[in-house]
């Protein structure tokens, strides 16, 4: 079983659920189809609306395995909603974060299976990744920002499946990081996102479903933050 609704449908903008728990500023939900976030990438957004009410779902806090949907609004909401996803936001971190697969790729073949230590994928439209690389020169990496751009304009399609974590674990280049491991469902599977001929990770965030959805990106910085750690910054274009 996929550890989040979202991973199950992930094409779900519109939703309708009750609320179960409420505190100000914050609602749990009885089901919801936003992605928490986590990994390094930022919760989906939403707008709630209860009634002729409305408020902004600004994140999620997830606290002792519970979902609290953050809102811009201290007013008390309960009972029956109607939950609408930021469509432009998810596809913007789907975007991102779509492109640090690829990008992550081409830096496990290019050098040597270097692994990541840490990512970040922003709603800004920006995002970094930061990879154990001890030895090559940062205008290599630069230059990896021509083979992700043609990679996004062979619109290559991006599919997920679900295999035992210990398959995972054994595979090698499946799980690049402890990182940004994605949570194991109930069952103890861990999904997998495929980019059709390019990579396969397990991870557990949004991602488009075929390359060429994203706009192109540039490399904007290549940072050494220490010895096991090169941070490539890149941005939509
Ligand atoms: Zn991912």
């Amino acid at each position: 079983m996929p550890a989040y609704l979202y991973h199950r449908d992930p094409d779900i903008r519109v939703f309708e659920t009750e609320i179960v728990d409420a505190r100000p500023g914050a609602v749990r939900l009885a089901r919801s189809w936003l992605h928490p976030g986590g990994g390094g990438q930022v919760s989906d957004r939403a707008t709630l609306r209860s009634g002729s009410r409305t408020a902004n779902v600004t994140g999620i806090a997830v606290e002792d395995g519970l979902w609290w949907h953050q809102l811009d609004s201290d007013e008390r909401f309960d009972g029956p909603v109607e939950i609408t996803i930021d469509a432009d936001h998810r596809s913007l971190v789907s975007q991102l974060h779509t492109d640090s697969h690829i990008l992550n790729a081409f830096v496990f073949r290019r050098f040597e299976g270097a692994l990541v230590t840490g990512a970040q994928i922003n709603g800004d439209g920006t995002g970094r990744m930061d990879f154990d690389l001890p030895d090559f020169d940062n205008d290599r990496l630069r230059g990896l920002e021509e083979e992700i751009n043609a990679a996004i304009r062979a619109a290559l399609p991006v599919e997920t499946r679900f295999v035992p974590f210990e398959e995972a674990r054994t595979t090698p280049g499946l799980i690049r990081s402890a990182a940004v491991a994605p949570p194991a469902g109930e069952d103890g599977t861990v999904r997998i996102v495929d980019i059709a001929g390019l990579d396969a990770q397990a991870c557990g965030g949004t991602h488009l479903a075929n390359t060429g959805q994203s706009r192109p990106i540039r490399i904007t910085k290549v940072e050494n933050k220490g010895r096991h750690n090169r941070r490539v910054r890149f941005a939509l274009d």
